[in-house]
């Protein structure tokens, strides 16, 4: 018996013989006491149920969501959030249909910042996904060109975009929170467009985890996701690329002050905002969900059309930020180094550039 159709999921189960009919009483409906009692009624004995249901939960293609959280969820709900917990559940291997994640979602609250193309693409996206409270701080009025198919409709030009966009995210998620809470931080930023410096510091100084993304010049940009502390934040990305180029920070403060602007045409066609917008929301949910690691921590995904490819640039932390990831970055190190190197002594590493060199040594010597 075969679960699933492309090789890199499937998983084959022979020599089922009659418990094969084990596998249709798995519909979600009943829990293990009243499997083994429907099981039994068909002439199949309590120990092959268990071995059955070991042998598939081992095979990875068994999903236990609990009976309870079922019980508590709206039919409505259940049926949206459907292919949302599939997706889940098989992508990370979490063998629960998705509950861990379910539960993440709903206890996350999400700010986005700009009421664009990108923020209402992302706003909608994350409470499609099930992140429960997704506000958008944003202003202007919505025009024509902010009409997408993941965003705001032709009935809300002329009006509120932040509050356009919160209609947005009840037309896709109408049990989702919307109203900001501004006393409040959230569980996690998006900024769209060039970051403010001020907001910025702020969320460092709060440790809000914050998500870049920009799309514009026909280019889609996402990341770098700031951990605070622990990974490179939107400053050391800065000074790496002043490093580069001595004019960036002058570039930098021109494009932070004149983008956005209802009056300028960005050059982000529909396509690229919902395709910029859904990588920036899979990789805002990799962090919520805590199964797998950000790529765009320490790092951009960018794709510069008419490429296809999204490419991943790597931004480490830098030495001269305040920020403290570079240090963090080096306590890693050292942990590494004492995890993979036998008989080396890493008490007391600091963070001087001998040391550090130091440290980057041992992590290679095996
Ligand atoms: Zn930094």
């Amino acid at each position: 018996m075969q679960f699933g159709i492309d090789p890199r999921r499937a998983r084959a189960l022979t020599g089922l013989g009659k418990a094969a009919a084990i596998v249709s009483l798995l519909d979600g409906s009943r829990d293990t006491a009243e499997l083994v009692r429907a099981a039994e009624r068909d002439g199949i004995g309590r120990q092959v149920v268990q071995r059955v249901t070991e042998l598939l939960a081992s095979a990875g293609v068994l999903d236990d969501f609990p009976a309870s959280l079922r019980a508590t969820l709206p039919d409505y709900l259940r049926a949206r959030m459907g292919p949302e917990l599939a997706t889940a559940a098989l992508a990370y291997g979490h063998g629960d249909g998705g509950a861990a994640v379910l539960a993440r979602r709903a206890a996350t609250f999400a700010r986005v910042h700009g009421s664009g193309r990108l923020g209402a693409c992302v706003a909608t996206f994350l409470a499609a996904s099930g992140v429960a409270w997704v506000s958008c701080a944003g202003d202007g009025i919505a025009t024509a060109a902010d009409v997408t198919p993941a965003g705001l409709g032709h009935v809300d030009v002329g009006t509120d975009r932040a509050a356009a966009v919160a209609r947005a995210v009840r037309r896709v998620a109408p049990e989702a929170r919307t109203a900001d809470d501004a006393r409040r931080l959230p569980d996690l930023a998006v900024i769209t467009g060039w970051p403010d410096p001020v907001l910025v510091a702020a969320l460092v100084r709060g440790r809000v985890p914050h998500l870049v993304v920009r799309a514009e010049e026909a280019i889609g940009v996402v990341g770098p996701l700031v951990l605070p502390g622990r990974s490179a934040c939107v400053r050391c990305v800065d000074l790496s690329k002043a490093a580069r180029d001595p004019a960036w920070p002058a570039i930098l403060a021109q494009a932070s002050a004149g983008s956005g602007g209802p009056a300028s045409t960005q050059a982000c066609d529909t396509v690229l905002a919902a395709a910029t917008a859904a990588l920036a929301t899979a990789q805002a949910l990799a962090l919520i969900d805590r199964a797998c690691e950000p790529a765009t921590a320490n790092g951009t995904l960018e794709v510069v059309l008419p490429d296809w490819q999204w490419h991943r640039r790597g931004w480490p932390a830098h030495p001269a930020c305040t920020c403290g990831a570079a240090e963090a970055g080096l306590v890693v190190l050292a942990v590494l180094a004492v995890l993979k190197v036998r008989h080396v002594e890493v008490a007391g590493l600091a963070a001087t550039a001998d040391e550090r060199l130091g440290v980057l040594q041992v992590g290679r010597r095996r």
